[in-house]
């Protein structure tokens, strides 16, 4: 057996992982295991890159309050640290008058939230800013922003000691934290250990944390941008999305997407599970025609897709984050659930979690 200590074992080299390892490297010796041969190979750069401000989550969840000060910590960070970014902001558009009211109750949620920079504009206001888009009304979100995920994460890396290619096969307890086991007979014992670990975090924590409920997300790659801000239309009923949105990346590259198909544990598996299905494409023209004028089926062409770790596929769930004391293993933190917002969020849950480590 070959065994190390550290202070602080970080599982997952994902943004979330990453921001959490940086805002701990003050406090002793950190190590991030992360399986692959990089950082930020799942989730974290399968995304829409953006920074939300943080509208539509109930107000006080940790979901609105980490966005928030996440968003905020980015920008601050993005313009301290050179990581490019952009300020684009974004428009939620009504396309009918049955959707105003729904218009009207994501504003009030938005306040009650403390985002108070929203703007209520009516239709000939929205065609003035987007001159393609169909809208009896919309909330304009000066605030959203877009970023160079994979520079942030980069950024974040800076200084730590990340071991790649080694995955944790199993965590036992120790009096104070855990003995995370991998390959080959490694053994390393912290004294604090964070699992973000994303969408597998569930299964190394077996019974000790939710289970996720994977949702998968598409996205169709557009010919040519037919906006200058991201464009979303009033969210479906059911919670399960945002509605088909376009998002612009930092080259002015724009997609349509993310849909949401659901997934057995067993479907995340395979090599072949975040294949783009050209099948969806007239799902997707149809719910972007519904409130974009101009756009054709030939405009499209099948892009990349991301999983959601979520926790309900039909509710509102929290972002999930707890000290595993109480499960017998004290100076294990496990972070579950942590879909969208977790890219912006991510370093105000950094803190978050480093306001709950005991080293
Ligand atoms: C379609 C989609 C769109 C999204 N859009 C946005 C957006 O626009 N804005 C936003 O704020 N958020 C967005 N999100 C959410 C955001 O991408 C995630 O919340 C965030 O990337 C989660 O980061 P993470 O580090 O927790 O997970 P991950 O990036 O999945 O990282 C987890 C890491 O843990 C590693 N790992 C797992 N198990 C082990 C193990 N046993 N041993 C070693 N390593 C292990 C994995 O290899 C991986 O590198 C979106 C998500 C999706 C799916």
């Amino acid at each position: 057996m070959n065994r190390v200590e550290t202070d602080i074992a970080v599982i997952g080299a994902g943004v979330v992982g990453l921001a959490i390892a940086a805002e701990l490297s003050g406090r002793g010796r950190v190590v991030v295991l992360e399986r692959h041969a990089k950082f930020g190979q799942e989730t974290s750069s399968r995304n829409s890159e953006v920074i939300h401000a943080g509208i539509y989550y109930p107000p006080d969840s940790l979901k609105a309050r980490l966005c928030i000060e996440g968003r905020e910590r980015l920008y601050e960070l993005c313009a301290r640290a050179g990581i490019a970014h952009r300020r684009i902001g974004k428009l939620i558009v009504a396309s009918s008058e049955d959707a105003l009211p729904k218009l009207e109750s994501i504003a009030a949620n938005a306040a009650a939230s403390g985002v108070h920079d929203l703007q209520f504009l009516d239709g000939p206001a929205v065609r003035a800013l987007e001159p393609r888009v169909r809208a009896v009304a919309g909330l304009l979100s000066p605030s959203t922003g877009i970023i160079d995920a994979h520079a942030l994460m980069r950024h974040f890396t800076t200084r730590l000691e990340i071991a790649y290619r080694t995955q944790v096969r199993r965590i036992e307890p120790l009096p104070q934290g855990a003995r995370l086991i991998m390959e080959d007979e490694l053994v390393l014992d912290a004294r604090t250990v964070i699992v973000a670990a994303g969408l597998d975090g569930d299964r190394l924590l077996a019974g000790l944390v939710p289970p996720h409920v994977p949702v998968k997300g598409e996205y169709f790659a557009l010919r040519r941008a037919p906006v200058s801000r991201l464009v979303y239309p009033v969210p479906p009923p059911h919670l399960d999305g945002l509605g088909i949105h376009v998002t612009l990346d930092l080259a002015g590259a724009a997609r349509l997407g993310p849909n949401t198909v659901a997934l057995s544990r067993e479907d995340c598996d395979p090599p072949g599970a975040l294949a783009v299905d050209p099948s969806h494409a007239p799902a997707f023209l149809a719910a972007a025609q519904s409130y974009l004028e101009g756009i054709e089926a030939e405009d499209l062409s099948p892009g990349y897709a991301g999983i959601r770790p979520k926790l309900s596929a039909t509710e509102f769930a929290d972002f999930s984050i707890r000290e595993l004391s109480s499960a017998g293993l004290p100076g294990v933190i496990a972070l579950a659930g942590i879909e969208s917002p977790g890219l912006t969020a991510a370093p105000a849950l950094a803190r978050y979690v480093a306001s709950l480590s005991v080293v």
